[in-house]
């Protein structure tokens, strides 16, 4: 059965030669900007909301309710989206990064929501995904007393991964754009936005390696979790026979210190990109994946002369509520 789907993205996004790095390291890379999917600074969320957003229009909501990080850019992309097709947010934000400032709490995506109208709530843990939800339903319930139809945005593994459906229709679209690709290198978060592009390559026949970069936890419990993402994938829409497990493919090396916390790898990766390619990556999600292909050439795992892609999912408007982190961070010339 198809699953209703709202446009949020349009087009497709470009898929660009990045030559001055591609000469630097030795093979053919290229950057897919999802950065540039969807509204209001855009990024892989605009594709996954497509499928929560068009199953809350199928259902007649008027309220979304969604839960992420205080600078999650989910939140800020279902604010935006939602505003676009005319129904009220909600947010939950997650003390998730600890000891941060008040430009943290305040600047980025959190000023952005607050344009957007959304109305905001907290909730004090970050590592609790069962109690984020249960508190997002309990509101929804709120929200059904008053007389308005809510539509939960769930955050934890185990739930009908719809976000992932996005991700398929972007792995067609990769195809469709340049089928040579050997390589995808792609943040792993949710697992979503991996697991979808694995399931799309698959469902086409495409034999791409698809390599997720951990951005909130290792190698190991990353692992876990995409295949349990897979699985439900699979009962949720077709993908052409189950994804072999041997194609998840994890890399952490530039996890640490941790969800939200910038290392010498991840600011490294911000600022080549930047400085080599004027391209701008974000602390969080994008510097972290980026980082793994100078370091998997460096190992031989990205052979020299690979045809490879990454995939920039966005996150720029984040950029300025990390100032002190980054300014700390970068590398000194
Ligand atoms: C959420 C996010 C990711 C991770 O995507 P998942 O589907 O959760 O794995 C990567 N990059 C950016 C910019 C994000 O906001």
């Amino acid at each position: 059965m198809a699953q209703p789907r709202a446009e949020l993205v349009g087009p497709a996004t470009p898929i660009q030669p990045l030559a001055r790095l591609s000469g630097q390291l030795g093979i053919t890379l290229h950057i897919k900007r999802d950065d540039l999917a969807g509204t209001t600074f855009g990024g892989n969320k605009s594709r996954q909301l497509e499928y929560y957003l068009g199953a809350a229009q199928a259902a007649s909501a008027d309220t979304i309710l969604i839960t992420g990080a205080v600078q999650s850019n989910f939140v800020r992309t279902a604010a935006a989206s939602a505003a676009q097709l005319g129904m009220r947010t909600i947010v939950q934000l997650e003390s998730r990064v600890p000891d941060m400032g008040p430009t943290y709490d305040r600047s980025g995506n959190v000023l952005l929501s607050r344009i957007l109208g959304a109305e905001v709530m907290h909730y004090p843990d970050g590592e609790d995904e069962a109690g984020a939800d249960a508190a997002l339903r309990a509101r929804a319930v709120q929200e059904q007393k008053a007389g308005r139809v809510p539509y939960v945005i769930p955050l934890a593994a185990g739930n009908p991964p719809l976000g992932a459906l996005g991700y398929m229709r972007a792995a067609d679209e990769i195809i469709a754009q340049n089928a040579g690709f050997d390589v995808i290198v792609v943040a792993s978060g949710s697992g979503l936005t991996h697991a979808g592009l694995l399931a799309g390559l698959h469902r086409a026949g495409h034999g791409a390696r698809v390599i997720g970069s951990c951005v909130r936890r290792d190698a190991g419990l990353q692992t876990d979790r995409l295949k349990r993402v897979l699985a439900a994938l699979s009962e949720l829409t077709d993908t052409g026979g189950p994804v072999p497990q041997n194609r998840i493919e994890i890399w952490d090396g530039a996890l640490a210190p941790g969800y939200g916390r910038i290392g010498p790898a991840a600011a490294d990766a911000m600022a080549r990109m930047a400085q080599v390619e004027g391209i701008m990556l974000d602390p969080v999600y994008t510097a972290k994946s980026f980082a793994a292909i100078p370091a998997l050439v460096r190992s031989g795992s990205i052979p020299q002369g690979s045809n490879v892609l990454f995939v920039h999912t966005g996150g720029l408007a984040a950029l300025f509520a990390y100032q002190d982190e980054i300014e700390t961070a970068l590398p000194r010339g």
